[in-house]
């Protein structure tokens, strides 16, 4: 069996496209979704995707507004700028792109941040509201995932999956969000780790299987059932003298030839990556009318 390629790029443009349509409805009732960025220092990586965050607002019609504090920034000054976020009503979102520079507490800021507003779904609050079935901005890492899963038709009810990952922003959420009793949950969930046996005993069992481990290629053909679903979180360089960068991107899972046996799969880059903006987007869409008294979805 050959799979069939589950296309992040062209699943994201969809949820683009229905994201701009019920923006400019919302507008139409005087309601501008906002989101505020937050970044400190000049990190090439996290530059680069808060500007890719800010174009696809911009595409979007949500309004942004973006706040850019010096490497050596203080504590206070962070959360000054969260705080004044916090009471702003046109800001529906607040993103703080992480990492932040060492010296800066990464935890009290995300804490800081109005549970209401924080739509990377990381607040303790949310996170609880997600365990306990209730609506909660859901992160969005996972949350991309779970939409690439539904959007190609796979059947997520009654499925074995295997997660190899138990990080707080993917591998544990996307867990939680698959053994709710809901109908984009009721799997049967296997979190694999580091400590975790017979990783291959694990992934051969499931359904559907979940790379977010980041090494390269771990996940091989020969750890994988016949007909498989597998989507590759992971994104790992590898040096590559071909390309003018010196490396390319690959994800967790040895693509070519899982994708023998697989049904679906996704590739890396063009997989998940472009699902985790666009679920950023989605929440602070879902905020705005969260904050207008509109019924929301999440
Ligand atoms: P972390 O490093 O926080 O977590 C990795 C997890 O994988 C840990 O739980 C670790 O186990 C487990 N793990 C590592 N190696 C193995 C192994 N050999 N066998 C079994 N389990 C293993 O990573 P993140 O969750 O933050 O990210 C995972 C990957 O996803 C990275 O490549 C990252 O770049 C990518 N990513 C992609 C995003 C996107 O938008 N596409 C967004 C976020 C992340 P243990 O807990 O025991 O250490």
């Amino acid at each position: 069996m050959t799979a069939q390629i589950i296309d992040g790029k062209q699943v994201a443009a969809d949820m683009r496209a229905e994201l701009k349509e019920e923006v400019a409805k919302l507008k139409e009732q005087g309601i501008v979704p906002g989101l505020g960025v937050i970044l400190v220092g000049e990190d090439p990586a996290s530059k680069s995707y808060v500007t890719a965050k800010e174009r696809t607002c911009e595409d979007i019609g949500i309004y942004s507004d973006d706040n850019r504090l010096p490497e050596d920034a203080t504590q206070e000054e962070l959360m000054a700028v969260v705080e004044r976020m916090n009471k702003d009503p046109k800001i529906n979102g607040i993103l703080v792109q992480l990492p932040l520079p060492k010296h800066l507490n990464e935890a009290e800021v995300l804490l800081a941040i109005d549970p209401d507003k924080d739509v990377d779904g990381f607040h303790p609050m949310n996170v609880g509201k997600m365990m306990v079935g209730e609506k909660a901005f859901l992160p969005c890492t996972p949350h991309g995932v779970i939409q690439l899963l539904i959007r190609s038709g796979v059947n997520i009810e009654g499925a074995n999956v295997a997660i190899v990952g138990r990080s707080n922003i993917v591998g544990k959420p996307l867990a939680n969000m698959l053994i709710q009793k809901s109908k984009t949950g009721n799997a049967t969930v296997t979190v694999c780790h580091t400590r975790t046996k017979d990783l291959a005993d694990q992934t051969m069992q499931a359904d559907i299987v979940i790379a977010a481990a980041g090494r390269p290629n771990m996940v091989t053909a020969d750890m994988v059932k016949e007909g498989v679903v597998v989507i590759d979180v992971g994104v790992n360089r590898v040096e590559d003298a071909t390309k003018k960068s010196g490396y390319r991107l690959v994800g967790d899972v040895d693509f070519e030839a899982v994708k023998e046996k697989a049904s679906l799969i996704t590739p890396v880059p063009g997989g998940v990556g472009p699902m985790t903006i666009t679920m950023l987007m989605y929440n602070t869409v879902e905020s705005a009318k969260r904050a207008a008294g509109l019924e929301t979805t999440n």
